[in-house]
């Protein structure tokens, strides 16, 4: 069960979310690879969830990427558009996944919840 790997707080009420994963350093199929299994990310999809990205990598890039690995994800873009992802997807709560202050920085400016990815790295 892929969610057993987040941390308590992530999820933990059932509010509509939109979670926005980071890619290199986050995700498993990024450069570096991150601690973030796809299966993860498609459970939170699974749930009802909206989710997407925000990278440094091109849309197309991004969008590549997800297709690759099977999932169908709702928004592709960079970390400074989080605050279009929050006017395009009315929801209860707002994350962003990532790996570094610059995650952390626009999660804040977009009034995200920010997660590090370690925080998914049970194992
Ligand atoms: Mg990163």
């Amino acid at each position: 069960m892929p969610l057993s790997r987040a941390p308590q707080a992530f999820l933990g009420d059932g509010r509509l979310t939109v979670v926005s994963f980071d890619i290199d350093g986050t995700m498993e199929f990024g450069d570096p690879p991150g601690p973030i299994p796809v299966a993860l990310a498609q459970a939170v999809a699974d749930l009802g969830h909206v989710i997407g990205s925000g990278s440094d990598r091109t849309r197309a890039d991004q969008s590549n990427l997800w297709a690759a690995h099977g999932v169908d994800v709702r928004f592709v873009g960079g970390k400074h558009h989080l605050p279009e992802v929050r006017e395009r997807f009315p929801a209860e709560r707002y994350v962003h996944i990532g790996d570094t202050d610059v995650d952390q920085h626009f999660a804040r400016v977009a009034d995200f919840e920010f997660f590090w990815s370690y925080q998914f790295d049970a194992d």
